[in-house]
């Protein structure tokens, strides 16, 4: 389907070229305007997805953007982490609102060469910025936001340093970046939600503090696919954060092996079946939470419950060097609240 815009703009030529025939010299004023206005119309439209490559369709309703590895950066302006939309046949739901509002109007861009349908609902799986940031670009075209209560209080308390943050990376005057506000809709933890897109469903399940507080998935059936935000980690180290827990992160992914389901998104690399998930996110965090409890029961110092701690299982994947240590760090000190 050809993009809407570009409709839009053959819509707007016509009228002007029937009146041209009597004012021939402002007709070639106007057609002009029309023109250059077209043609700037379709190169930022054009701009704006060349922050995003095309998406992949998962499933017959589900898209997404498998993103690289890596830090946000200004080369990449932010693309590292997967997004994703539902096309219902009444409605669209998206997944994830992107890193800046210029990466939300990519998303926007590309969703409408796939469909002309109203996007109603944004859902964020978490309170970190590439989550949220574009939330207001959707907010415009006519989305309610959803989000859990927990998340929206962290965007909502870190939101100057998100967007400082931001800026930094990207090289953009922090005056031109405005946090969104909060989201419309706020959802508990373990009370799932329903919403109807006509013919496919969604159930939002906050699954509490993971990688982060305030997680959530997004099952779409009847295609049997899971978005799984920042719950599952494939081909990449994960990342063990302040606002997280291990130990409620392991039951957050429990919780998901109850989910009926073929194809998890996750956060960041290639989407599966749950089990493909075990090594780079499962495994990972038993052992790494069962090594630094020992560690803290026997009153091993953190330097030494470090040093002790073996990940050469996962020394392949990406993001090990820059993450290893502060997650091992982190996960000490997780055990030592925990009073171990
Ligand atoms: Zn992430």
């Amino acid at each position: 389907m050809r993009p809407q815009y570009k409709q839009n703009c053959r819509a707007e030529i016509r009228p002007t070229q029937r009146r041209a025939e009597a004012y021939p010299i402002r007709w070639h004023r106007t057609w002009n305007g029309y023109l250059v206005g077209c043609i700037l119309f379709i190169a930022i439209g054009e701009l704006h997805a060349a922050i995003l490559p095309a998406p992949q369709q998962v499933s017959p309703h589900c898209w997404a953007w498998i993103g690289p590895y890596g830090p946000a950066s200004k080369a990449n302006q932010g693309y590292r982490m997967n997004l994703g939309f539902v096309v219902g046949s009444q409605a669209v739901a998206v997944i994830d609102s992107g890193y800046t509002p210029a990466m939300a109007k990519a998303m926007l861009s590309h969703i409408r060469r796939i469909t002309p349908k109203p996007v109603r609902y944004v859902i964020n799986t978490n309170s970190q910025p590439h989550r949220f940031f574009g939330n207001e670009v959707f907010r415009k075209a006519g989305a309610k936001i959803i989000a859990t209560r927990e998340a929206a209080e962290r965007m909502h308390n870190e939101e100057a340093q998100f967007a400082a943050s931001i800026a930094t990376t990207l090289g953009i005057p922090p005056a031109e970046l405005h946090a969104p506000a909060a989201p419309d809709q706020l959802l508990e933890f373990d009370h799932p939600i329903t919403i109807a897109l006509g013919d496919s469903t969604l159930t939002i399940t906050p699954v509490g503090r993971s990688h982060t507080r305030g997680s959530l998935v997004v099952q779409v059936q009847p295609d049997r696919v899971v978005f799984a935000g920042d719950v599952l980690m494939a081909g990449r180290l994960l990342a063990v954060i302040p606002d997280g827990s291990i130990k409620e992160w392991i039951a957050a992914y429990q919780r998901l092996r109850t989910l009926d389901a073929d194809i998890f998104i996750p956060g960041h690399g290639p989407p599966g079946k749950l089990s493909s998930f075990d090594h780079p996110t499962l495994s990972y965090l038993t052992l790494l939470k069962s090594h630094m409890d020992k560690a803290v029961q026997q009153g091993m110092e953190i330097n030494r419950a470090i040093d002790q701690w073996n990940d050469a299982a996962w020394q392949g994947l990406e993001n090990y060097t820059a993450l290893a240590n502060r997650n091992a760090y982190q996960a000490y000190l997780e055990s030592q609240e925990d009073g171990f």
